[in-house]
């Protein structure tokens, strides 16, 4: 929170994060730097929820008047049996990462997709091309579903090969297949979302596969720059780091609740700076 700590009234408005286990997340220190920057009061706090307290929690927050939650690891799908409302986006991606009170109602949304879409928009025009996702959980369903709404041609890759047919063939990917496939995609984006790299040295593709020219985003944002995103600035690619996805789903968390741009640079600021206190950060949201 760049500088003073906020004053805390009657009038306060309360936000948070649910997740589990909490660690070090940088979502508290994004947003609280956001509501300072814009001048609203609100606080935003961690709370660490296991899976069996979920419902407690979110019935505790509905009677508490909490304005807006996300929803991090591993609530994002339990989540959408508690809501008041799924908006038809979450619905279709399948996850929830956002609950918002809305006349006393608790409305689940999705912003990772958002989130991804804003990020690789950073670096480039997505209509039109064609993109490799890699991995088939529900950060590839956002990310598939925010790709194809920005008319690119999708391609989803996944060690399960299954997993990625079933995925593109229910959101209207061009096409599934196993990780090895990209080495003879012409992709012009490759988006991680497999948890490959999490807190590892390990990349889901050999740095072969990448190809000068490419844009490559890793949703994984610990450590910041990435076996994958090393691999793809050796071979001559241009790279996103997750962070930048992260700060955008935030940034549409504000909108969703305040209906202002939110500031994205602060936010990003406090990202790096959260990080530097803590050492060595987690990778929930
Ligand atoms: P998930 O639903 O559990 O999906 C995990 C994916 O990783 C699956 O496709 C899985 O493949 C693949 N995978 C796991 N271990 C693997 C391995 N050893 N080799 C190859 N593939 C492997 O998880 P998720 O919710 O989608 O999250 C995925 C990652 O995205 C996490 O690191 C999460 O923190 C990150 N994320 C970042 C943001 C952001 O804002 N930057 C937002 C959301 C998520 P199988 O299908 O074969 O099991």
């Amino acid at each position: 929170m760049e500088g003073s700590r906020p004053v805390v009234s009657a009038r306060t408005a309360l936000c948070g994060i649910v997740l589990h286990p909490a660690g070090h997340t940088r979502s508290p220190a994004m947003h609280n730097a956001a509501f300072a920057a814009l001048g609203i009061d609100a606080v935003y706090a961690a709370f660490d929820v296991p899976p069996a307290a979920l419902g407690d929690a979110i019935a505790g927050a509905r009677a508490l008047g909490i304005r807006q939650l996300a929803v991090s690891i591993p609530h994002k799908q339990a989540v959408m049996q508690l809501v008041d409302e799924v908006d038809p986006t979450a619905r279709r991606i399948g996850a929830v990462n956002t609950l918002t009170l809305r006349d006393g109602r608790l409305v689940g949304s999705n912003t990772d997709w958002t989130g991804a879409v804003r990020a690789l928009e950073r670096e480039t025009a997505l209509d039109g091309r064609l993109v490799a996702v890699l991995g088939a959980g529900g950060a590839a369903r956002a990310v598939v579903h925010g790709l194809l709404g920005a008319g690119a041609k999708v391609v989803v890759l996944n060690r399960t090969p299954e997993r990625a047919a079933a995925l593109a063939s229910e959101l209207g990917a061009d096409r599934g297949g196993a990780l090895s496939d990209l080495a003879a995609t012409p992709a012009d984006l490759v988006v991680n979302t497999t948890s490959v790299g999490l807190g590892s040295q390990e990349s889901p593709v050999p740095a072969e596969a990448l190809r000068p020219g490419m844009v490559v985003m890793d949703a994984v944002y610990e450590p910041e720059r990435t076996r994958l995103l090393r691999d793809a600035e050796a071979r001559g690619a241009r790279t996103i780091p997750g962070k930048w996805m992260l700060v955008y789903q935030a940034a549409e968390q504000l909108r969703l609740w305040t209906g202002r741009e939110a500031p994205v640079e602060v936010m990003a600021r406090a990202f790096d700076a959260a990080g530097s206190r803590a050492g060595r950060p987690d990778q929930a949201s």
